[in-house]
């Protein structure tokens, strides 16, 4: 397992993690060690001490809060993290911020040696304030306001992205010397959260890009791109880094000397292994070694680390559809923002019924047709209009939802009053 940090040696905080390693990976391949079952019992027992201490207490009869809340497995993360090297060894990530800025996680990343992917202020104070060295650090914002450019000049950070003439403009203004990388556009329709009609310069505008960044004597240095989040066809690769190819070789006839691709986010836990497949392959063939490749990843790394547990603190029942609508304490407004942000679906499970644990007992099983709605005043606060549950459940139930790291907690808000949900972490001897 050390070997995997060998890619990163020239980090030198992640060498003082090697005996970490060692400790933490069996001599079980990575595989076997990422589907045993040590951190399911893990997040089972805590989420069922949580719940427990939420609940009344016997001597005094009086009722604890019972908000909801995360657990995350922090080991997750670092098998995510095992699983990118041994998958992608010639990529070094710069996990993206953005997705889930949790403190411990992204401790946890400090220490394992990753760069970051930060796209504003606060997120470069929040990098840098944990020690990280700026040469850690992509400005990943092709869209950047004057003074966080400035801001980052003054903190020695120069890795940063454009895709527009105005922009290069600002850089020449005040931030000369940054290292620039153009991000390009590409094809996201088989993506959720589709970038591309944001951000990214269309192939038919990068030869005067270039042109007007070797007139005003600005450093580009590469190409970055990012296929859409939630990407969905590990294929869209393959145009993104033919596309990249083409930049590469106008910046070669620009008289630049581009020695960086940035491949972006985009990356699915369940699809991982086959587009790693087709990033190495096309990588090998398109771009010599002594090119530098960094990504983005930010869902990667989070999303299936993080289960939410929410409380059902009321019920209604509408006999004439035979149906039930339940209401829990956290929704739209709060952690699940992902329903209407990033287009998650998430799947509703039975937590604790009737004082009895069923975590993961009824995965895949539900015949009790019901609605799941959050806490707050306003209707679009809906979890799911017909969720699925093995039976009917009573107030004081609980729920939880899986893979609930990306696109959660990063933009929940406190709307009507309702405080954001707080993380509980297991494996915490990782950070
Ligand atoms: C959001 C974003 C990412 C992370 O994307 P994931 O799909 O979460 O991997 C990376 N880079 C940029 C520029 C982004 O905007």
């Amino acid at each position: 397992m050390p070997l995997i940090l060998e890619q990163n040696m020239n980090i030198s905080e992640s060498l003082r993690t090697t005996d970490l390693l060692n400790r933490l990976s069996p001599a079980e391949s990575v595989s076997t060690w990422s589907s045993c079952g040590k951190s399911r019992e893990a997040i089972r027992e805590l989420l069922e001490q949580k719940i427990s201490e939420s609940e009344v207490n016997s001597a005094t009869g009086e009722m604890r809060d019972a908000d909801a809340f995360f657990v995350a497995d922090l080991a997750e993360v670092y098998r995510q993290l095992v699983r990118w090297h041994t998958n992608l060894p010639r990529v070094q990530p710069f996990y993206a911020v953005k997705c889930n800025p949790d403190p411990r996680v992204l401790a946890l990343l400090v220490k394992f040696g990753t760069g970051f992917d930060c796209a504003s202020k606060g997120e470069l104070q929040q990098i840098l304030s944990l020690g990280v060295s700026p040469e850690r650090i992509v400005y990943a914002n092709p869209c950047k306001a004057i003074n966080y450019i400035r801001y980052a000049r003054n903190n020695n950070v120069d890795f940063m992205t454009f895709d527009n003439t105005e922009e290069l403009y600002k850089c020449k203004q005040h931030h000369p010397n940054a290292r620039l990388l153009l991000r390009i556009s590409t094809n996201d329709e088989n993506s959720i959260c589709r970038l591309s009609l944001k951000f990214g310069a269309p192939m038919s505008e990068t030869e005067e890009l270039l042109r007007v960044a070797k007139t005003l004597d600005l450093n580009v240095v590469g190409v970055s791109f990012h296929v859409g989040s939630g990407n969905l066809d590990p294929a869209s690769f393959i145009d993104a880094i033919c596309r990249s190819r083409v930049v590469f070789d106008q910046g070669e006839r620009y008289g630049f000397h581009f020695n960086t691709l940035d491949i972006g986010g985009g990356f699915m836990s369940d699809s991982f292994e086959q587009t790693a497949a087709i990033l190495r392959e096309q990588l090998d063939t398109h771009f010599p070694a002594n090119v530098r490749i960094i990504a983005e990843p930010g869902r990667f790394f989070v999303a299936t680390a993080f289960t939410l547990a929410v409380n059902v603190v009321a019920k209604r029942r509408i006999p004439e559809e035979n149906k039930v609508m339940y209401y829990v304490n956290d929704g739209v407004y709060g952690s699940l923002n992902c329903i209407l942000f990033d287009h998650q679906h998430p799947v509703a499970r039975v937590l604790k019924h009737a004082g009895r644990m069923c975590y993961n007992q009824y995965v895949g099983t539900g015949d009790h047709v019901c609605s799941i709605w959050g806490p707050t005043c306003d209707s679009l606060d809906v979890i799911a209009s017909d969720a699925r549950l093995p039976f009917e459940l009573e107030v004081g139930d609980w729920i939880y939802f899986d893979d609930a790291g990306a696109y959660t907690v990063a933009a929940a808000s406190s709307f009507n009053g309702f405080q954001t949900s707080k993380v509980e972490y297991v494996s915490t001897d990782l950070v």
